[in-house]
């Protein structure tokens, strides 16, 4: 789970990294609210899952509550990469005399965790990475010796922070550490963290996802989680316990096994590349949702009933590798979730494009086609079905 940049920064606070005061506004009488409380300058950040906010112009200054509440009103409602703000932050300012970068990952290739720090921090550090790594620090973390005070200071050298704040940076090092550790984080960033023309280093930005296989020993976790954001269609498969990921195109997508999906996404995502979507733009998949192994009628009933229920999805590609659970059986559940939801009274008239193959696959057509249900098609391959399920797509916009 990834933390909006005010969690992070509460998360640092509880943990004694220096942070400044300030809090969460929804509203631009909100963030005036905060910036009266907070007196002087603030600066008021748009709150969401995702970077560049500062490029974006997410991210303004302002010298009193008045502008604060302007700039709040300018962000609220922004649309960054896709991400509507809903929230801001109003923070005291800071004067900024350098700006540093750091974070603690988990190198899953190298199997250690990693430390990475430049004094080349700031909204250009993937630049600096990309076109002068040396300026990029990269230490490797062992997970049970982790970070001391040596290591910090290694760290520290290794970076070049200059020596009057190189005290300070162990420090902070250490207590961001000790978050990460104890929060069962798998990244931690700050970027900026900042000097202060007073010399004093500061956690400016906040960036961290937790580890959900732990949320069993992080019962303080669960309030973190951004319910309002979520998007409604994976809060109910969630609620189903599908494995749902909603994303930006036009074919509903529902395959058993994440391998498969993957592979299906991709083969719409290039049957669709030519295609038109009605909206300036190609035709795509519309989510990422696996069945799982054993996909009995219930599992498949949920599943198409998300689908058939995203408004953007104009078409459906049903993608089936018969295994344990062997095709008949997957076919079987396609028809009895089909009239299942017609049950219900759901009313649906997406056409749905279905390719079934592996273990029983003879017989899973024969079902499928004995049904003749007027919105299934039986395509045998999987770029042919990928395909048709693209044409009908483009055909409905
Ligand atoms: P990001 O662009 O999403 O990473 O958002 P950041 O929180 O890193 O903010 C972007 C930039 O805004 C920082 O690199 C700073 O240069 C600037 N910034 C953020 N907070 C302050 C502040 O309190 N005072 C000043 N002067 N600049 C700030
Ligand atoms: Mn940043």
């Amino acid at each position: 789970m990834d933390l909006m940049e005010y969690q992070a920064k509460d998360l640092f606070a509880k943990h004694g990294v220096p942070t400044l005061p300030g809090d969460v506004a929804e509203t631009a009488q909100e963030a005036r609210a905060i910036a009266e409380e907070i007196g002087g300058p603030v600066v008021v950040k748009a709150q969401v899952k995702t970077g560049g906010r500062g490029k974006a112009g997410g991210v303004k200054l302002a010298d009193t509550p008045d502008e604060a509440a302007e700039r709040a009103g300018a962000i609220l409602g922004m649309d960054i990469k896709g991400h509507t703000v809903r929230k801001v932050l109003v923070a005291q300012a800071s004067e900024i005399d350098a700006e540093y970068y750091f974070s603690y990952l988990l190198d899953r290739t190298n199997r250690t965790f990693l430390a990475m720090a430049s004094v080349e921090g700031g909204m250009d550090i993937e630049e600096v990475a990309a076109t002068k790594p040396e300026a990029l620090a990269r230490i490797p973390v062992d997970a049970l010796t982790g970070v001391d005070d040596a290591k910090a200071r290694e760290i520290v050298e290794a970076a070049r922070f200059p020596a009057d704040v190189a005290d300070q940076v162990v420090a902070v090092i250490g207590q961001l550490w000790t978050a990460f550790v104890a929060e069962d984080a798998t990244l931690l960033e700050v970027n900026p963290l900042v000097r202060t023309p007073e010399g004093k280093i500061v956690a400016l930005d906040g960036k961290v996802t937790l580890d959900e296989n732990a949320d069993f020993r992080q019962p303080d976790h669960a309030q973190l989680a951004d319910v309002d954001a979520a998007n409604p269609l994976e809060a109910k498969a969630k609620e189903k316990g599908l494995n749902y990921v909603k994303l930006d195109g036009e074919v509903g997508i529902i395959g058993n096994g994440a391998g498969l999906v993957m592979s299906t996404l991709d083969v719409v995502a290039y049957a669709g590349e030519a295609l038109d979507n009605g909206r300036g733009g190609s035709v795509k998949p519309a989510n990422f949702l696996d069945i799982g192994g054993g996909a009995s009628a219930d599992v498949m009933a949920d599943g198409l009933e998300i689908i058939l229920g995203d408004p953007d999805v104009r078409s459906v590609f049903v993608n089936v590798f018969g295994g344990i659970t062997a095709c008949d059986a997957v076919a079987r559940g396609i028809v009895q979730a089909l009239a299942m939801l017609q049950a219900q009274g759901e009313h649906f008239e997406k056409p749905i494009v279905v390719r079934l193959d592996g273990n029983n696959a003879e017989e899973g057509r024969r079902i499928l086609d004995e049904a003749s249900h007027d919105l299934v098609e039986l395509i045998d391959t999987m770029d042919g079905a990928a395909g048709r399920a693209a044409e009908l797509a483009a055909q409905g916009a």
